[in-house]
């Protein structure tokens, strides 16, 4: 049986090697967190560099990195395309299972309730988020559907891990993309579309 844990805030701890879940009893080491969160910020970086909202995830099994994606929502014009979805497609091929039993996702934005649904679905372990999406978010935003009693599975919750790094990537995409719409003289419809997807 899995132990369902509130999330760890680290930015509300002192800085430690390490943070123990008082819930669980289980230790999760800062920086193996770290490591792999700017694995994830990697992937944001190339959606980035094609145009598309920054966000990056990659998932862990034993220490090894199975499963990365970023998001291509735009190129491939397909909402199926977030980071998490992507990334958990190549999981389940390394697994040779659609259960993610074991394994660790590292977001760089907390997801939405597509991805949320699909981390449950997946039976995932662990999730780790570095920013939180007040407007979108549902690992525990607007809902916790990673935590939800009346599921048959909850997901472990750790957040605020490369936060700083991950959310200013983030608004600086944003900064230099509305720069740049600004300069081609780019207004009306499409500035509205962008205040929306920076939400
Ligand atoms: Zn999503």
């Amino acid at each position: 049986m899995k132990t369902v844990n509130s999330p760890t805030d680290y930015l509300s701890n002192d800085i430690n090697v390490s943070v123990t879940d008082i819930a669980g009893g289980i230790s999760y080491d800062r920086s193996t967190d770290e490591k792999y969160m700017k694995k994830a910020l990697q992937q944001a970086k190339k959606a980035a560099k094609i145009g598309e909202v920054p966000i990056g995830c990659v998932i862990v099994y034993e220490d090894k990195i199975i499963g990365r994606g970023y998001n291509r929502r735009k190129k491939d014009k397909n909402t199926l395309s977030h980071a998490e979805l992507i990334a958990i497609r190549k999981a389940s091929r390394v697994m040779g299972d659609w259960r993610l039993e074991g394994c660790t996702m590292y977001v760089t934005l907390e997801p939405c309730q597509m991805c949320a649904g699909a981390i449950v679905q997946a039976r995932m372990d662990r999730v780790v988020i570095a920013a939180m999406s007040p407007k979108s978010g549902c690992a525990g935003s607007i809902l916790n559907l990673l935590q939800m009693d009346e599921f048959n599975h909850r997901v472990e919750i750790t957040t605020g891990v490369l936060e700083k790094e991950c959310s200013s990537f983030l608004s600086n995409f944003f900064v230099d993309l509305r720069k740049r719409l600004k300069a081609e003289n780019v207004t009306g419809e499409t500035g509205m579309v962008l205040e929306n997807e920076a939400e």
